[in-house]
């Protein structure tokens, strides 16, 4: 019996093929990570995320023009500040460094849209994601003590002119508290981006000495997520969108495709997912070693992603990406 069926007949040519691709990648998805720093004229190689910079304001307005003239709709913006301490007070800082950086943006480059993303660790001396108190000889992240001091930090990224906040701590209730900031202090059109299922990963080493966030005791598994759980993840998600998010994140991307296939089925909101620092450090790396084409690569995993389901893609390969893409 010879096969009626012939999936290979609609791949005979370039046309046919682009004729009939599910899922395409364009530019207006992508998101790019930005680093501000203090100083000025400062461009300084992140080692473990080669083509990745961190960037006194001036030169980072540059950068985000960059960016914007690429095509690439939004970057998100971390902070590195000059000192910290035990509550990140430098998070809420008017003078603060994403602070800076966004009036900055906003002045320079006001069509790219600033997403600012929201945490204390960056912040504080411990390099956890909120206040830490002891009890005895354990020390934990105090869930509700933390919830002022992010709802403060929004109102301050809003004050200095962000167009997303995006909350990335794992804190229960922090989109609540966060859009209540929000409104009272007369920004209710700001919409949030959770970072609703962030799971406590490997991949987030060269993020860390981005950063300079590794938490100077212990680890995350208490506020981030199990990369064993699937259920939980849709859970969390369901609860940022109660509270009020606008857009629900899974963070990192492609070892967690699965969960991103399950919320696009399960919510109606845009879907973000952060391809993260290991992800695209790992890609780099076997690249140099000849071991892969980088280009075809970075492609399929971007591919992958928004296949999965994500309507935005928050990738450190933005830049490259968007020269190739629509
Ligand atoms: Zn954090």
């Amino acid at each position: 019996m010879f096969p009626v069926h012939r999936p290979r007949r609609i791949r005979q040519n370039p046309q046919l093929r682009a004729m009939v691709r599910e899922h395409r990648l364009t530019r207006a998805a992508l998101v790019q990570p930005l680093f501000a720093v203090p100083g000025r004229g400062v461009r300084r190689e992140i080692s473990s995320l080669a083509g990745q910079h961190h960037l006194s304001v001036d030169l980072l307005v540059e950068e985000a023009r960059a960016i914007a003239d690429a095509g690439i709709p939004a970057v998100l913006l971390f902070g590195i500040p000059e000192s910290k301490d035990e509550q990140g007070s430098g998070a809420w800082d008017a003078q603060g460094i994403v602070q800076q950086a966004t009036r900055a943006l906003k002045r320079e480059v006001p069509q790219l849209q600033v997403i600012a993303d929201l945490c204390l660790c960056e912040y504080t001396s411990h390099g956890h994601c909120g206040i830490v108190t002891r009890r005895g000889d354990t020390a934990q992240v105090d869930n509700d003590a933390t919830l002022a001091l992010l709802a403060r930090t929004a109102a301050s990224q809003a004050e200095a002119g962000a167009d997303v906040i995006a909350p990335s701590d794992m804190m229960d209730g922090r989109v609540a508290a966060i859009r209540r900031a929000l409104d009272a202090a007369g920004h209710p059109e700001l919409p949030i981006l959770s970072y609703a299922a962030k799971f406590a990963s490997a991949f987030y080493g060269p993020f860390r000495d981005a950063a300079g966030s590794a938490p100077a005791f212990g680890d995350r598994a208490g506020y981030q997520m199990d990369p064993a759980n699937a259920r939980e993840a849709l859970r969390e998600m369901e609860l940022d969108y109660e509270e009020g998010a606008d857009l629900l994140m899974v963070k990192p991307a492609l070892p967690y495709l699965d969960i991103l296939r399950a919320a696009r089925e399960r919510f109606e909101v845009p879907l973000a997912a952060y391809q993260v620092s290991g992800e695209y450090a790992q890609l780099i790396a076997a690249a140099r070693a000849g071991w892969l084409d980088l280009e075809r690569a970075m492609l399929e995993t971007l591919t992958a992603i928004r296949r999965a389901g994500a309507d935005v893609i928050i990738t450190y390969f933005a830049r490259p990406a968007a020269k190739l893409l629509p």
